[in-house]
């Protein structure tokens, strides 16, 4: 039976100490990806609590909403930056596989209600690729006939 609590190899404090970092981390990409669209003009709400999933950014006017995702906590698919932890993978594959299953649902449930949902990964916000991303998400978001909500920025893949 795989246990549902933290591990306790770890000392008090430790994991959610590094947890925190992680989610310091991914805070400072949702700014990032912010702070861009408002200098491009748009104007938005900031996770609305009124939606599956808090999306980080809304936009009524374009009926669009963009989710940033930490690789790691997301489960990126093919990305450098996400492998299931080599200790406790138990632990760890349902954990991120059921956040991944949420993401899932979430999406589904906010495409039903008529929004286009965005997703952009924190590996394509990185020095090299922020730029490229960026643009092509504003670009995204004012087409309001644009209904491919991938963002093609190309990924960190694995050697
Ligand atoms: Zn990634």
């Amino acid at each position: 039976m795989p246990s549902k609590v933290a591990p306790s190899k770890y000392k008090p404090g430790t994991r959610s100490y590094t947890m925190s970092r992680i989610r310091g981390k991914e805070t400072s990409i949702e700014r990032l990806v912010r702070s861009y669209l408002f200098a491009r003009g748009l104007r938005f709400r900031k996770n609305d609590k009124r939606y599956p999933g808090h999306p980080d950014v809304v936009l009524p006017k374009w009926r669009a909403m963009v989710f940033v995702n930490g690789c790691f906590w997301h489960m990126h698919e093919g990305c450098a930056k996400f492998s299931i932890p080599k200790s406790n993978v138990e632990f760890w594959t349902t954990k991120l596989t059921r956040n991944r299953q949420r993401d899932q649902e979430q999406g589904s449930k906010l495409r039903a209600m008529g929004w286009r949902v965005f997703t952009v990964w924190e590996c394509q916000l990185d020095a090299t690729h922020r730029d490229k991303t960026l643009d092509e998400l504003y670009q995204a978001i004012i087409d309001p006939d644009c209904q491919d909500e991938s963002i093609k920025a190309p990924i960190q893949t694995k050697e």
